[in-house]
């Protein structure tokens, strides 16, 4: 890990006030200078990635690397600044989005055809023009069927598989109401993932370990965007599978699975049976799994969970400040998320500074010497990420990974 990430150079908490005072308040309440140093960042780095968005590639329309992702950011900088401008440009980054469809079979919100979608019904809601919202749920939800059957062997993880359409459903519920997409939808999804998982499990003679398996390009990988962690965060929201004591049979006993995989670090491997400890990323790592660990901690309440959860943010503060950039997928704004995941659940300020750190890190974007990504200013990979994780952190209680946190 140490050859894949540079040293984190700032002191760590120490509970002492002069640490934290001109960051925020006992509340958590961020300090004006430090939020005033914060929104000129944003300022700053929107006007670069509007101009580097210039080249970038036209026909691209996920919200991964393309125009969906951008527009993302600009509606939610729009619900945290309400200046109207941000309401427009998602607009008509969308409309660019929509324009180019991939139109292959590809269901997810965040590498499919369902985000743009999903994001388009937001900025219509929004926007108050209710015919056109509905015209895009509507075509969203003809995706349904064929989730569920899973004919051509769709995967069930976050970027290809199943779950990535569940977030679709979710994106609709949080952006227009909680009941516009029904729960039977979201559950009958669920149901499809739990068979599938029944099915692997017991194809790879594992039902007395892990009740569910999964895998992806015969690869049984393990953190959020590919994964097994990724996977049960959302099996493990409330109400997503019907009954409780399926989940309690089912679901714990694979997450307990995960946990067993955990390597001395505190790190978790990229893939079951993968001993190498290196990737520290939300994708492969601490980093992601921690939202399944937080999860778990909620719903089955076992103090070890909320101990793993802990030991991904000491991996995080250590080996989180990645050569490959500040992006969210891969790079140090999606790792700074883990410090405010924690946060929300303990409200210990310990981990509020310690986003604050990495908040400071990528507000020196490009002065590390770290790698330029393949998309530069996309949401995952780029600078769009950055800049949506530096407006989140000046409402940290509201703060959610994008495309896929509950
Ligand atoms: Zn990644």
């Amino acid at each position: 890990m140490d050859t894949r990430a540079l040293r984190n150079p700032y002191p760590d908490f120490d509970g002492s006030p002069e640490l934290t005072q001109s960051l925020f308040d006992a509340h958590g309440k961020l300090t004006s200078a430090f939020a005033q140093r914060l929104n000129s960042k944003i300022d700053e780095l929107l006007a670069v990635m509007e101009n580097g968005l210039k080249t970038a590639e036209k026909k691209d329309c996920t919200t991964y690397t393309g125009w969906a992702g951008i527009a993302l950011l600009y509606l939610h900088m729009h619900r945290i600044f309400n200046q109207p401008a941000f309401l427009q440009k998602a607009l008509e980054h969308v409309g660019r989005s929509l324009k180019c469809l991939t139109r292959r079979h590809d269901v997810t919100f965040l590498c499919g055809d369902t985000g743009p979608l999903a994001v388009a019904a937001a900025v219509y809601h929004r926007l108050q023009r209710p015919g056109e919202a509905d015209e895009c749920i509507r075509r969203l939800l003809q995706y349904q069927q064929t989730v569920v059957k899973g004919s051509g062997g769709m995967p069930d993880e976050l970027l290809y598989g199943r779950v990535g359409y569940l977030y679709s459903l979710i994106f609709i519920n949080q952006q227009l109401g909680t009941d516009r997409i029904p729960l039977q939808h979201i559950q009958q999804i669920s149901e499809a993932i739990l068979a599938s998982g029944e099915h692997l499990s017991r194809k790879f003679h594992v039902q007395n370990q892990s009740p569910l398996m999964y895998e992806w390009y015969n690869e049984q990988y393990v953190g959020a965007a590919h994964g097994l962690a990724g996977i049960y965060y959302y099996l493990m929201q409330s109400g997503f599978v019907a009954g409780e004591e399926n989940v309690r049979r089912v679901v714990k006993p694979s997450v307990d699975y995960v946990c067993h995989l955990k390597f001395p670090s505190g790190n978790y491997p990229p893939c079951v049976g993968d001993g190498r400890d290196l990737l520290v990323h939300w994708c492969h790592g601490s980093p992601g799994v921690i939202y399944m660990l937080l999860q778990a901690h909620k719903v089955f309440g076992d103090s070890q969970y909320l101990e793993d959860a802990l030991q991904c943010g000491e991996v995080v503060w250590r080996w989180g400040l990645l050569k490959k950039g500040y992006g969210l997928c891969h790079g140090a704004a999606g790792n700074a998320y883990t410090f405010l995941a924690l946060y929300r659940q303990t409200q210990d300020p310990k981990h509020l500074y310690r986003a604050c750190m990495f908040a400071d890190w990528c507000m020196n974007y490009g002065s590390h010497g770290c790698r330029t990504p393949d998309t530069p200013f996309s949401l995952l990979e780029g600078m769009a990420g950055t800049i949506y994780f530096l407006a989140d952190l000046l409402q940290p209680m509201q703060a959610r990974f994008p495309a896929f946190e509950v």
